[in-house]
């Protein structure tokens, strides 16, 4: 079996590190274009990333965080989405046995909704001050609490990673480029037949496959032939199809280089802020029938401070939002930005790609079929859609053209119109999918202040069990802690 990736990105290499290292019975070549470059802007992750290493048999931080400029994320720090200067955290933890004792005192003691994020969470109540600690003390040791051994969907790993995704790219050819066939050229065009794709023609001749993996990024180069329909589109859901992104110096990296990704709503769209180990990234998602590109790069300067901008370039990017419906058709598989295109918020891209690894050689072994795969994609799809959407549906905001075009034009398929009326009865998850964990859609709910009313009966030893956690999350001094800077450059980067 030929397994042919079209593609030097991050999708590119993250499928050919997965597949060459679990299943030895394939030959993989994998073709990239040294003109066409690749998108990377700057990407936070989930925890799963460091399962994905720990599948290419890399256990340590301090095997790849130093070559991808790596640095912590203890969740997403929402600014701004509610109404302006609002604050909501999605925090990695999992404490949903926290949020019901904690709307019992909401409705007795009137407590604010901020409380829930810093008295439940131990991550948040440290990152959320923006502080810049990471959870490790004097001596490097991480100090992870007891109220950590419920797992993140199976997985014990409270914390996930901002890189930089061309590094990361780099240093996954660097690890697997002798075990397959690395060849640098341009596709120039694809000969498909009735099975799909019969060869690629290149500039340097003819390549032929079993299966092609197509990880060409916005230009779906392989995909498109063989798809009987186009793209699907997010609209009505989703609006947003530009981002202008500017990387800039830290001042003070003891302070500035939060473990966390702040999301801050601007006038027509979000910005991110995205600290890596060398610089700070930031781009602004916005919705182009209602900002220019030059209007956008001014609004992410001002916000950022022209001093700290003026001698940083901006780079504008299309976001060719859409998706695919069949992501594998006849013998081709679409991986990454190829597949498809939501919007950035969540950082899930980079996740996705890695269950497209394993299902394909979950497929490749014979254990999925392709409408299987087919399926979970457009599920894992959904519910990101879903989570995404939902923010902007439920936002108050109406202080901008675009903000009141979101008031009044803002749309949520069936489920989460049933899950908003659930929470107004009793806080809850909607039905679980794969992408977020009961605990993410409660911080949402909360930090939109859909809050439920229902009394929650508790046994006592429950009630003083949670009570005296939460005493204990905000009682922590977390200004014993080391910043993260510090912790980086003495443990991992040394
Ligand atoms: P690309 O990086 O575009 O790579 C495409 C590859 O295909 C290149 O190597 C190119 O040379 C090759 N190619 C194209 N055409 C040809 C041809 N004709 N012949 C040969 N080779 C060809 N993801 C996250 O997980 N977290 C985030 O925070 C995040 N933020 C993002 C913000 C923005 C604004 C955008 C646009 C994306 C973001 N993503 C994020 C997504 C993430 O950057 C990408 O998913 C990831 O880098 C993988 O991209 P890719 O490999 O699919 O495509």
């Amino acid at each position: 079996m030929k397994v042919v990736i079209v593609g030097g990105g991050s999708a590119g290499w993250m499928t050919a590190s997965y597949l060459s290292h679990v299943n030895k019975d394939i030959e993989i070549v994998l073709v990239e274009s040294n003109e066409i470059d690749t998108v990377g802007v700057g990407e936070a992750t989930t925890p799963y990333l460091m399962r994905f290493f720990e599948s290419i048999g890399i256990k340590d931080e301090k095997e790849w965080m130093p070559h991808c400029n790596a640095t912590y994320k203890n969740g997403v720090l929402y600014d701004s989405w509610d109404f302006v200067n609002s604050r909501w955290w999605h925090s990695f933890e999992v404490d949903e046995h926290k949020y019901p004792y904690w709307d019992k005192l909401r409705q007795e003691q009137g407590l604010d909704r901020q409380d829930y994020y810093l008295s439940t969470m131990y991550n948040s109540h440290i990152a959320m001050r923006d502080s810049a600690k990471w959870m490790a003390d004097k001596d490097g040791k991480v100090n992870v609490p007891y109220y950590h051994s419920r797992a993140f969907n199976g997985w014990g790993q409270h914390w996930a990673y901002h890189l930089d995704s061309g590094l990361f790219g780099k240093f996954l050819k660097n690890r697997c480029k002798d075990n397959i066939t690395h060849i640098v050229t341009n596709v120039n065009n694809v000969s498909i037949n009735d099975d799909g794709i019969e060869k690629l023609e290149t500039d340097t001749g003819d390549i032929v496959g079993d299966i092609y993996v197509d990880c060409t990024g916005f230009s779906r180069l392989l995909i498109s032939e063989v798809s009987d329909k186009p793209l699907t589109s997010l609209s009505p859901y989703l609006t947003h199809d530009k981002a202008v992104v500017i990387r800039h110096d830290y001042l003070d990296k003891d302070t500035e280089m939060r473990p966390r990704t702040r999301a801050k709503c601007l006038s027509s769209g979000w910005y991110w802020d995205i600290p890596l180990y060398d610089k700070l990234s930031n781009g602004y998602v916005y919705t182009s029938s209602f900002i220019s590109d030059e209007d956008a790069e001014e609004e992410l300067r001002q916000e950022i401070g022209y001093e700290r901008t003026k001698n940083c370039e901006a780079r504008v990017i299309d976001i060719k939002t859409g998706y695919y419906d069949e992501t594998f058709k006849k013998n081709v598989l679409a991986v990454g930005l190829s597949a498809g295109f939501i919007e950035p918020l969540e950082s899930t891209l980079l996740f996705v790609i890695q269950l497209a690894g394993i299902r394909l050689n979950n497929y490749l072994n014979g254990e999925l079929s392709k409408e299987e795969i087919n399926e979970e994609y457009n599920s894992n799809l959904q519910d990101y859609l879903d989570y995404i959407s939902v923010g902007y549906y439920l936002s108050h905001r109406n202080d901008t053209p675009f903000w009141r075009y979101i008031q009044e034009n803002a749309k949520i398929s069936d489920k989460m119109r049933e899950w908003i009326d659930d929470c107004k009865e009793e806080l809850q998850p909607p039905e679980q999918g794969v992408l977020f964990v009961d605990s993410s859609w409660i911080s949402k709910a909360i930090g939109f202040n859909l809050q439920g009313s229902k009394d929650k009966k508790f046994r006592t030893a429950d009630m003083e069990l949670i009570k005296s956690q939460m005493q204990h999350v905000k009682d922590f001094d977390y200004s014993s802690l080391l910043s993260q800077n510090e912790y980086l450059k003495r443990f991992i980067y040394e």
